[in-house]
């Protein structure tokens, strides 16, 4: 492939200017391209602006700035933006005309063999490139904003877009830090046509009166589903109110993909009275006063949010369908372009594809509209008896090494296992799936016997952010309580474990995730990481273990202090008060790790496992019953072979070589 040095990016407005900043900080030069000077000041401010935040808050420094500012040119003459340039980025407003016409004008300014990457999020790229002398050089690529946080890049294959313009599009994407995901040119792409959609759907609840209120639908949205925003709330917000983008977005799909896709008559509604929303005081909520609307957690105990949520699923379901895209880019479209907690397909097999299958068919049956037939792929998985989790397989298989949160990695040679909890996109936070995945990680590696020594760390800046709460808004007590039992036998399970296991604790570990990490045998504390229980702050309880656990270790009197004052307390203080064993900064937090763990995976298996159950075990019972029962564990090892190994080795001054039999 090409190599990529020279990328022009036309239009210097908000994505523009930034994407020309994230090209030039990947190394490209970079010739960013307006109609007038005064964009291109405004677009480099607005890169400057950025780039002083960012050292600022010290993440970035001068030397650096200077740095990607000098690799960056600001013009107006568009051959001379365009005549060496490897990859274009066009970045005009989001008019088919437009961008046609800026297609054609610099496709006979650039090299034959460049790349026209045109930034949409709706417009056809078939029909952008109709105009373009080599249509296969031309693909989308659907930026979302703040390119600075989202990371997440779609990559529209049009019909006639070559390998060579993907995979140079995708190289630029990948050296400029972007999350790819492939998807052909269907309506909304991926993320936009999930959301839009699901968008629409909760509109639709309300039209036909089966949520009574916004509140009632959006309160189950963001605390039962776990959705950031209500579908509803979000309408009227996004980007200062956007009914009426929305409402053009619904029209086009309703054009595109049937009639039926057409925009709600609420949303119609609101759209021709000119209530877009928090911009123009009312939309779905009254925003006359220009504040919030507090959605109470506990309105939409009454309304099944399953209701939006399968629709969501079946444009998803569809998508495959069609080979638009895979199951795994969904649902990195719906974590890094929606912010949802996970993937909409990952949603789906918690929930049970057979409910998701009737919850469609009521809807089709009751009122007739197209978009509620289901997918065949849902269809055909529901036939297969392929229900989701809980049948071990759905539109995900989840058999043995197979996870959603938990990654594993296993060292063979160390015998040493990390298991990281894996949801970085939400500080590492548990739900009752992670619980179980943590559990099914721990059967799998006590029956491995390469494996001596587990970490337990946290995927990104965190350990682990605690529990997710959605169990508590569904109003019942039943399910507050499973979720609230679920961790004791987890965390139980670790404490008695018959393998070592290492919290090691690389950021904040805050109330669940600090409950996680009393369970463990040793704790390694990096310098930035916090210890936190924040519940009693939000009216909780810290349920996984700190009321009884945290007590017994560092006394009562601090446990106290922990519980009641919800204060963080850092490295220093945490390792005075015993409850970690180990700190050190962050640059020497890993090898740290390694070696204490290495200590412990070189140990006697059988030694370890009996010396933990003595101390849980003895640790219930009064302290002469513990000795009895000491001695009499202590005279079960002396007829096994590792003692006899570990004695022998220690008269020849050797290591020794535990077999932990
Ligand atoms: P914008 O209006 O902020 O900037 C567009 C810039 O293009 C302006 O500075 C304008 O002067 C310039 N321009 C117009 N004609 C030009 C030409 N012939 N040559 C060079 N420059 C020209 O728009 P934006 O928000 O940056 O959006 C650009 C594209 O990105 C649109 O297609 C939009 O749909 C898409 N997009 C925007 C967002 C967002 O949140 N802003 C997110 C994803 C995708």
């Amino acid at each position: 492939m090409k190599e990529i040095k020279n990328v022009a990016v036309i239009g210097a407005g908000a994505m523009g200017a930034q994407i020309g900043a994230l090209a030039a900080e990947a190394g490209y030069d970079v010739k960013i391209r307006d109609i007038e000077e005064k964009f291109l000041e405004r677009g480099r401010q607005l890169i400057e602006g950025n780039y002083d935040r960012r050292i600022s808050r010290g993440r970035l420094s001068e030397a650096a700035k200077k740095d990607y500012m000098s690799r960056m040119t600001f013009l107006i003459d568009l051959k001379e933006a365009v005549k060496d340039a490897d990859i274009i980025i066009e970045a005009v407003p989001e008019i088919m005309d437009l961008k046609q016409s800026v297609l054609k004008e610099v496709t006979a300014l650039c090299p034959d063999d460049c790349v026209f990457a045109t930034n949409t999020s709706s417009l056809s790229i078939a029909e952008i490139a109709m105009v373009a002398k080599r249509p296969e050089m031309v693909v989308g690529t659907h930026y979302f904003n703040p390119p600075s946080r989202m990371t997440l890049l779609e990559i529209v294959h049009g019909e006639k877009t070559s390998k060579e313009a993907i995979n140079m599009a995708e190289k630029a994407a990948l050296a400029m830090g972007r999350a790819v995901v492939h998807v052909k040119d269907v309506p909304g792409f991926v993320a936009n046509r999930i959301f839009c959609n699901m968008a629409n759907e909760a509109d639709w609840a309300l039209a036909q009166g089966e949520g009574k209120s916004a509140f009632e639908i959006d309160s189950a949205i963001r605390y039962k589903l776990g959705l950031p925003m209500g579908m509803l709330e979000l309408q009227d917000i996004l980007g200062g109110g956007s009914i009426d983008t929305q409402y053009h977005v619904m029209e086009y799909f309703g054009e595109t993909m049937g009639k039926s896709y057409g925009p709600a008559p609420i949303l119609e509604e609101l759209f021709k009275a000119g209530n877009y929303g928090k911009k123009t005081g009312k939309g779905y909520y009254d925003w006359s006063e220009g504040k919030a609307n507090e959605i109470p957690m506990n309105a939409g105990v009454d309304f099944d949010p399953i209701r939006v949520l399968c629709t969501a699923v079946n444009e998803a379901a569809k998508l495959i369908g069609m080979e638009a895209t895979t199951r795994e880019e969904i649902d990195t479209a719906v974590l890094l372009g929606l912010n949802y907690p996970r993937g909409i397909l990952r949603m789906a097999d918690s929930t049970g594809l057979e409910r998701i299958a009737d919850e469609l068919n009521r809807l089709y049956d009751t009122y007739k509209e197209d978009r509620y037939k289901a997918s065949s792929v849902l269809t055909k998985l529901v036939k297969q008896g392929k229900l989701g989790r809980k049948t071990g397989e759905g539109f995900y298989s989840y058999g043995a090494g197979e996870y959603e949160f938990v990654k594993l990695e296993i060292n063979k040679e160390t015998k040493v296992t990390r298991l990281i909890l894996n949801r970085p996109n939400r500080a590492n936070a548990f739900n009752a799936d992670f619980m179980t995945e943590i559990d099914k990680a721990l059967s799998e590696l006590e029956k491995n016997t390469g494996v001596q020594c587990i970490v337990i760390t946290g995927a990104g800046a965190n350990f682990c952010g605690g529990a997710d709460v959605s169990a508590f808004a569904t109003g019942q007590m039943d399910d507050a309580f499973n979720f609230s039992e679920a961790p004791h036998e987890v965390f139980t399970r670790i404490e008695t474990y018959p393998k070592p296991v290492i919290a090691a604790i690389n950021g904040a570990a805050m109330g669940g995730g600090l409950e996680l990490a009393l369970a463990c045998d040793i704790r390694i504390m990096s310098t930035i990481a916090q210890l936190r229980l924040p519940e009693l702050t939000l009216g909780l309880l810290p349920g996984a273990g700190a009321t009884q656990r945290l007590g017994r270790l560092i006394g009562w009197a601090r446990a106290k202090e922990m519980v009641l004052l919800s204060e963080p307390v850092m490295a220093e203080k945490a390792l005075d008060w015993g409850l970690v064993n180990f700190t050190a900064e962050p640059d020497k937090f890993e090898s740290l790790v390694d070696e204490i763990a290495a200590k412990l995976a070189n140990g006697a298996p059988l030694a370890q496992k009996l010396a933990k159950g003595l101390m849980y075990y003895g640790a219930q019972a009064d302290q002469r019953t513990g000795l009895f029962i000491e001695a009499t564990v202590s005279a079960d090892i002396a007829l096994t072979k590792d003692l006899n190994e570990g004695l022998t080795a220690m008269n020849y001054r050797r290591s020794p070589k535990f077999t932990g039999k």
